[in-house]
């Protein structure tokens, strides 16, 4: 995994969370949102490309509570608190990491968030 760091944050951590996983032709960026972005965050997952954007706004003031889930999911909306911009970082990697792994394993890309958010989670230790 060839990681690109555009911010303060030490990020990497990231490795460990992917050292058992083939990530040769993987290149990962973490970056700012763009100036003024009301979103605290943003992830992307370029297939043909194999790359991963990861993106903090660097306004977020911690601990900042994300809500993940889905209407339709058994479990519902739920809660969780990122109490650091590293955590923050490796919550929206990791999501983008599940579709990475999907699309190495040849899996459709799409209707995935919610797996992608618990697998982030779970990697992080916030869900068993
Ligand atoms: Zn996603």
């Amino acid at each position: 995994m060839l990681l690109e760091n555009k911010t303060h944050f030490d990020v990497d951590f990231l490795h460990t969370f992917v050292n058992r996983y083939n990530t040769n032709n993987l290149r990962v960026k973490v970056a700012y949102t763009k100036l003024g972005a009301k979103c605290p965050y943003s992830g992307r997952f370029y297939g043909r490309k194999s790359y991963i954007r990861v993106s903090v706004n660097p306004d977020n003031s911690y601990p900042l509570e994300i809500i993940v889930g889905s209407p339709f999911n058994r479990a519902g909306w739920r809660r969780f608190q990122m109490n650091s911009a590293e955590e923050m970082v490796s919550f929206v990697f990791l999501h983008e990491m599940s579709h990475f792994l999907d699309h190495q394993s040849g899996l459709p890309l799409g209707c995935k968030q919610t797996k992608a958010d618990m697998f982030a989670l779970r990697k992080m230790g916030k869900v068993r």
